[in-house]
């Protein structure tokens, strides 16, 4: 206790603790997400993992921070912002037979420095009620006039929407992913706002027919009372692009290059992409699991199966600078 305050009052900062039984984490994530999985984890191995929320600026934090950092490891979703640690030079590599059985080599990094967890697939939301199903089928559809007034997302600026405007870019190039992105623009029923459970409320209030969303918000509305008929009067459709398949998205982890626990944290890599967490991430979460022969969820296994598209992480996360460039240039929030 009296090391830690010091450590606090030394680094002037609210410094996590640093024992050897203990790992530190630095989450973009959600907390309520990874809570279960880290009172499992410290059940089966008696280390205590310390969580702290960070929702921006995770790359300039861990590089202001330097050697003195207290993360040992970083979990996030999206490619890019995997991508931004790494490039950022604050991790390191980490060599591990456990990681490299449990990961599919394209969800981890060819230079071991990120590996994923879980997939999601961001797809269509369509209202039950005036969307047939076969109506949209794929996310060049999506700038078809024929939904015009009818279409809600949330800010073109959030990750997930640049990762998908930057498999556009590298499906069709930059000048037809921006013709596509006025396309898209012009369709929507109202400006972005919100989540992409929002877009799911604002279905079932008739305001717009289709939204543009993650798989798992679904599950989540479905598992809260207040939020569970709006996501009964919406379908989950997997558009395509054409000729090839479903856009998804990661969440996943780094270990810091200062990393003061190491061993601890790599400890808890690899029981994160083992059986019993990649079952809780489809139980709890309803992600997909990266570990091959893990389950999904019955929910998530009821929306049915997908050929996911066949463009690189590391493809997309490159063209991030461009889509975000697109998005300014049609100012698609205003
Ligand atoms: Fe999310």
């Amino acid at each position: 206790m009296l090391r830690t305050t010091l450590l606090a009052l030394a680094l002037g900062t609210t410094a996590l603790p640093a024992f050897a039984d203990e790992i530190n984490i630095y989450s973009h994530r959600q907390p309520e997400l990874i809570q279960p999985l880290i009172d499992a984890f410290t059940a089966e191995t008696g280390i205590t993992v310390n969580v702290a929320f960070v929702d921006k600026g995770m790359a300039e934090r861990l590089v202001a921070e330097g050697d003195r950092s207290p993360a040992d490891l970083v979990l996030t979703v999206d490619i890019a912002r995997l991508m931004q640690v790494v490039e950022a030079g604050v991790t390191q590599p980490v060599q591990s037979d456990v990681l490299e059985a449990n990961i599919p080599e394209t969800l981890r990094d060819p230079g071991d420095q990120w590996f994923g967890l879980t997939t999601r697939a961001r797809i269509v939301y369509a209202s039950i009620d005036r969307v047939q199903p076969g109506e949209i089928t794929t996310y060049e559809d999506l700038a078809d006039p024929k939904w015009a007034g009818r279409i809600c997302t949330r800010s073109g600026l959030n990750d997930y929407n640049i990762a998908l405007l930057s498999a556009v870019i590298a499906h069709h190039g930059e000048e037809a992913a921006k013709t596509w992105v006025e396309g898209l623009k012009a369709n929507l029923a109202r400006k972005p706002d919100g989540g992409d459970r929002d877009q799911v409320q604002a279905i079932a209030a008739g305001e717009c027919d289709i939204a543009i969303g993650n798989t798992y918000y679904i599950g989540q509305m479905l598992a809260d009372p207040e939020q569970k008929a709006a996501a009964e009067a919406v379908r989950i459709d997997f558009p395509v692009f054409e000729g090839d398949g479903v856009h998804l998205n990661i969440s996943g982890i780094a270990m810091t290059k200062s990393a003061p626990n190491h061993d601890a944290a790599l400890k808890f890599m690899e029981w994160l992409s083992g059986d019993a967490a990649q079952q809780v991430y489809a139980e709890t979460n309803n992600e997909y699991p990266v570990k091959p022969g893990v389950a999904r969820s019955a929910l998530v296994a009821g929306w049915g199966e997908f050929t996911p598209d066949s463009i690189g992480l590391t493809e997309i996360a490159s063209h991030r600078a461009a889509a975000l460039r697109i998005m300014e240039e049609v100012n698609f929030d205003g």
